[in-house]
């Protein structure tokens, strides 16, 4: 029997990249999926892919929402407890790192680009969380965060709203997790570096652009040791890991890093130094 059989997962932002990644394998590996965002082409697309794959469609629920606002929340959760009857794996993954359009650095950076930030990479999983915790403690179920290497410790005064609050983040999954594996109920978070995914677009940058910058950053060996972006399935299969009881029953409260090394290296060449 496939491992997530009879269970029930909601995946944010499975409308593109790494949740769409993960929705895919959940539905391979026997979940009932409900898959999210604000994009109504990209979540088709996502549910053409995995009906492709063979998956039958009662086994999704494709539900079009801004999980940043309480309406979009509410209709996830309301939707799959119709169409599944519970909850047994929330997925945090909707996220985006909001840029200043000026270009301004850190501290020059707007209070509006503060807000979008954190309403999406942080007060949106806080109200998630809240919301779909009866049900979870109902099904002793999982939560996965998909936070980011940007949390730190590194300074990051490009994004630093981004950052900032996928620092938060990792708190709230350390906190969290202490709090509810009480009921019994596990959370953990991924933490990504350097994906190829709709991320760059998301930013402001066209295709082609997005592109480039994902060559630029897996030719430089400072930073990405493995030379290689990571693809949206290096991170699904994470997360499936942390939501599958059998395979991670002794983890609580913590992160996984994948990224290629990037948090790894300082770019200090000391043998090239002592020449
Ligand atoms: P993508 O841009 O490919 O996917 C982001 C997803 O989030 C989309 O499905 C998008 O859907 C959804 N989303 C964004 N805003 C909202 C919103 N307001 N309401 C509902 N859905 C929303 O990026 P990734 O797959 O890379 O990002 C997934 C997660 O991974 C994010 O949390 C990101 O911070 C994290 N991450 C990514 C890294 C990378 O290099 N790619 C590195 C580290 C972390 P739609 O546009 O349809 O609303």
């Amino acid at each position: 029997m496939p491992r997530f059989s009879g269970k029930t997962v909601i995946i944010t932002g499975s409308s593109n990249g790494i949740g769409r990644s993960a929705a895919l394998l959940f539905a391979q590996e026997g979940a009932n999926v409900t898959i999210t965002g604000r994009n109504s082409d990209r979540l088709q697309e996502t549910k053409q892919q995995i009906l492709k794959s063979g998956i039958p469609e009662n086994q999704v629920n494709s539900v079009v929402a801004d999980v940043t606002t309480s309406e979009g929340q509410d209709e996830l959760i309301k939707s799959t407890l119709e169409k599944f009857g519970k909850i047994d794996i929330l997925v945090n993954n909707a996220g985006a790192a909001h840029s200043d359009p000026t270009g301004a650095l850190a501290s020059d950076q707007g209070l509006d680009v503060y807000h979008k930030n954190m309403q999406l990479n942080i007060q949106s999983v806080v109200e998630m969380t809240r919301k779909v915790k009866p049900y979870l403690i109902e099904s002793k179920g999982e939560i996965v965060n998909v936070s980011s290497i940007a949390g730190g410790p590194h300074a990051q005064p490009d994004f630093p709203y981004y950052s900032m609050a996928k620092a938060a983040l990792d708190q709230y999954t350390r906190a969290v997790a202490i709090d509810l594996i009480q009921y019994g109920v596990r959370v953990n978070s991924v933490s990504p570096g350097v994906v190829a995914t709709g991320f760059a677009g998301a930013m402001g940058l066209e295709d082609q652009a997005s592109k480039k910058f994902y060559e630029y950053l897996s030719s430089e060996k400072k930073a990405i040791p493995a030379m290689v972006a990571g693809t949206p399935e290096d991170i699904a299969w994470i997360i499936l890991f942390l939501a599958d009881r059998k395979m991670s029953s002794y983890i609580i409260g913590q992160s996984i890093v994948a990224d290629g090394g990037t948090t790894l290296v300082l770019g200090i060449d000391f043998n090239k130094a002592m020449q």
